[in-house]
């Protein structure tokens, strides 16, 4: 804790999230934190610390011990449930997230809804949840955050993003029974994460962006899943979709989850205007220009500029990138503390 500081991490983090009272804004990162330097520190790198528990955890953690982000989170990209239902991935490199090469589902019957898999048992899901486990008994007083994919952009990472939306105008039934698999499938492993110890469940739907999907559509094909979803999960939930979502914020309200996290392509003040009195606002450093490329002083104006607008828990606005420097990192730290 800072000299200043009446709360600890975790408690000013949840206080945050459910809009309860806090001594100053949350430094916590619910997006991925890695970066090489932290990998050449630790010594622990992608792929294997995608792969492997505890090297999944030490990595993770070291942001908060070395950089200071005020949680600790896992894993470090977005297709561990794609994987472990059987789509084809390329593991991806120290520098590079693992990403889908191939779908699992080439034609409708390749769809078996009765394969739920056990996420305390299989695949990465298992990583994930071992990583959470020896996280959460480790740090009391830290947010252990678990990152999950949404429903629709696990559905597409499945069966191929194109196929899916026209899926959307030749088969609407398959698409129905497709969402709610994967809604399932989240669901049981929101669950295990939850159980392992996490603290607190993000939902990334990326694919239900507004470049993809537009207001209508997302109403239709993304929202009814992701409230499902994060209705059943017991601690506090943040969703984040990445671009412009300002024409959806009212509708991503709508899947009660407890915070929004916003891209930096958001106007903060706009956000805050329109849904702030209602959900916590995670954001919106600029993650490639600011953080990544920009100096320390860059990074402290946008802290400042975030929190000014209302933001309770000042992160970037996604994933922070690989090459960012640890000394860019603690600039936005320190700069939430000190304000
Ligand atoms: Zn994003």
């Amino acid at each position: 804790m800072g000299k200043n500081d009446e709360m600890n991490d975790k408690e000013r983090f949840l206080n945050a999230l459910l809009l309860k009272e806090i001594d100053r804004a949350s430094a916590a990162c619910p997006l991925q934190t890695a970066t090489t330097e932290m990998m050449d520190e630790t010594g622990c790198f992608w792929p294997d610390a995608n792969y492997d528990s505890k090297k999944m955890a030490m990595l993770a953690e070291f942001a908060h011990t070395k950089a200071g982000i005020e949680s600790i989170r896992v894993p470090f990209d977005l297709c561990v449930e794609a994987e472990v239902l059987g789509a084809e991935i390329n593991q991806g490199r120290k520098n590079s997230q693992p990403s889908v090469i191939k779908p699992a589902i080439r034609r409708e019957k390749d769809l078996d809804v009765t394969f739920k898999p056990d996420p305390k048992n299989d695949g990465r899901m298992k990583t994930v949840c071992d990583a959470v486990s020896i996280l959460s008994e480790k740090y009391s007083d830290v947010p252990i955050i678990a990152g999950i994919t949404g429903p629709f952009t696990l559905a597409g990472q499945i069966r191929g993003v194109e196929m899916l939306l026209m899926d959307f105008f030749d088969n609407p039934d398959f698409v129905k029974t497709l969402l709610n698999y994967t809604t399932e499938v989240l669901i049981d492993f929101a669950k295990a994460l939850t159980e392992s110890g996490a603290d607190s469940i993000i939902v990334i739907d990326p694919s239900a962006g507004c470049e993809l999907l537009g207001k209508k559509h997302y109403e239709s094909m993304a929202l009814p899943y992701c409230k499902k979803l994060i209705d059943s999960i017991k601690v506090p939930t943040i969703l984040h979709i990445c671009g412009d979502t300002t024409p959806i914020l009212e509708k991503m309200c709508e899947t009660n989850a407890d915070a929004i996290s916003l891209d930096h392509l958001v106007d903060m003040k706009t956000a805050f205007d329109t849904v702030g009195n209602r959900i916590c606002l995670i954001g919106n450093i600029n993650p490639a220009d600011t953080l990544f490329l920009g100096s320390t002083e860059d990074v402290k104006n946008e802290t400042k500029e975030c929190i000014k607008a209302g933001a309770r828990i000042i992160a970037p606005g996604c994933g922070i990138p690989t090459g960012t420097k640890i000394e860019n990192i603690k600039a936005w730290i320190e700069t939430v503390k000190e304000e």
